[in-house]
């Protein structure tokens, strides 16, 4: 078409080559972040959904009614799914953040009704995700952090004794992301409710996947004191990002959600989530799957998960100087040095990750935080187990290249962090960067257990500071563009 200034071919081509330099989405290499089903056509039905609803604005579900009917379908199937009835009401949301501020705000205000006044709390055991620490810093509530043990498990009585008028809400995972635990519902439950404070279960990834998970206690909307609940279909609804479902038990607690205004000059904003227009392809794409699969489908794919994760589970803790942490449900978990074997025998899970990296697996560093020592996070999906024996063994020869290393030591590096954690500005912030070896806007170097050693040894808010730096620059263009 004459009318672009480059050709179409030219411009996928070159998307094409932007894409080779990324990690691998699909095939099971890459053990976070992606979530493969490993059936080609499923990707191309949703693709294809997702066209046929780009240019539909989801802003609207009275201007474009199948928005409305794709949405209710997702929120039935995954109350049916979560042991809902039908005093549960529902929003698909753009992601997991999304459900989970979704169910702060809605928890605040319910208790601001209730009568609460001063700052609300929320509690949350040190697993819960990050998600809520956003939330809280966003709509202004004290986040107030129960320690986990070592295995990352809260204390039913720990939470118990956080409890107070000013709590608007608990959360709990089902299960938390950086250890697999599934943490009390039930027991949790049952004491805020006893004083009528409201329990979210951040079923984030877990939500599709449990109720295919045989054998677990009681942990959904089938528990009676939880209020909310939170479940990605970008996870295991095997969707293209930016689709969750959030439901909330009560109308009249849910319509606390939405944000309505008729006080501006132009079209009235009813909005059940943060954004205003947003996009349909994820909604479809999802509702298409979920077609597609029924619940036979998820079942299929749930179970050979489970298969993987349990050789996975097995193969590590048959590995000398690893062990897997505490007993993980769901399709991940989460591995750490075994402090029983002598140093020259030990592990490092840190340096294990690098070594496996360079095998071709992913798997991802997660720093030490209170109780938890470092450790390494893999997510499992259906795909894994077509690359099964090659990853166990990936997981076994990485392990017996860095047998013995001790963990990576940031204390020479540190010398050169400033004195005092004060505000630093971009410029220092980036020189701090550069004396770490991390250019600016450069590539992440080829070994991430140094990296991580620096952000367990630096004090939170200078890390953080740290890494945003790093990201900001990431996009910031050159100048010149036109
Ligand atoms: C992924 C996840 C979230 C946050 O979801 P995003 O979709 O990444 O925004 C929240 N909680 C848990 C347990 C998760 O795994």
């Amino acid at each position: 078409m004459s009318d672009f200034a480059v050709d179409p071919s030219a411009i996928l081509d070159e998307l094409r080559a932007l894409r080779e330099h990324d990690a691998p989405t699909h095939g099971g290499r890459v053990l976070s972040y992606v979530y493969d089903p490993g059936l080609a056509e499923l990707d191309e039905l949703a693709a294809d959904a997702s066209r046929l609803m780009q240019p539909v604005n989801g802003l609207d579900p009275t201007t474009f009614g199948s928005v409305a009917a794709l949405e209710r379908d997702l929120v039935g199937f995954v109350r049916d799914l979560l042991h809902g009835d039908t005093d549960v009401v529902g929003t698909v949301t753009t992601g997991g953040t999304e459900s989970c501020l979704l169910a702060v705000k809605t928890a605040r205000d319910a208790w601001a009704a209730a009568g609460g006044t001063g700052t609300a709390r929320l509690v949350l055991p040190a697993t819960g995700h990050a998600a809520f620490r956003k939330a809280a810093h966003y709509f202004g509530l004290t986040l107030d952090v129960v320690p986990v043990s070592a295995e990352g498990v809260v204390a039913v009585a720990d939470v118990e004794a956080r409890l107070g008028p000013d709590v608007a809400l608990v959360v709990v995972s089902a299960p938390s992301y950086p250890v697999a635990v599934l943490d009390p519902v039930s027991a949790v439950a049952e004491v805020a409710a006893a004083r009528g404070i409201d329990v979210h279960v951040d079923a984030c990834l877990g939500g599709l996947v449990l109720p295919f998970w045989p054998d677990l206690p009681a942990w959904d909307l089938a528990v009676p004191g939880v209020t909310s609940i939170s479940a990605d279909l970008h996870k295991y609804g095997y969707a293209p990002k930016g689709v969750s479902v959030l439901l909330q038990r009560g109308r009249d607690r849910q319509r606390l959600q939405y944000f309505a205004t008729t006080s501006w000059p132009g079209y009235p904003v009813v909005n059940p989530t943060i954004l205003g227009s947003r996009s349909a392809g994820p909604l479809a794409a999802a509702w298409a799957i979920r077609r597609a699969l029924g619940i036979s489908g998820f079942q299929t794919l749930v179970d050979s998960t489970r298969r993987s994760t349990g050789a996975i589970v097995e193969t590590v803790a048959g590995i000398e100087g690893l062990r897997v942490l505490g007993n993980p449900v769901g399709p991940l978990l989460a591995v750490a040095t075994d402090p029983t074997v002598p140093p020259p025998a030990r592990v490092d899970p840190h340096h294990w990750a690098d070594a496996v990296r360079n095998l071709g697996f992913v798997l991802q560093l997660q720093p030490a935080n209170g109780a938890i020592g470092s450790t390494t996070h893999l997510t499992v999906t259906p795909v894994t187990e077509r690359v099964l024996p090659d990853l166990l063994a990936a997981l076994t020869t990485g392990a017996d290249a860095v047998r013995g290393t001790p963990h990576a030591d940031a204390t020479p590096l540190l010398g050169q962090l400033p004195p005092s954690a004060g505000p630093l500005d971009s410029e220092t912030a980036a020189a701090i960067l550069a004396g770490f070896g991390i250019g600016a806007g450069g590539p992440l170097p080829d070994a991430l257990a140094p990296l991580l050693a620096i952000i367990e040894a630096t004090p939170p808010v200078l890390a953080e500071r740290l890494l945003t730096e790093l990201l900001a620059r990431l996009v910031e263009p050159g100048a010149g563009y036109h």
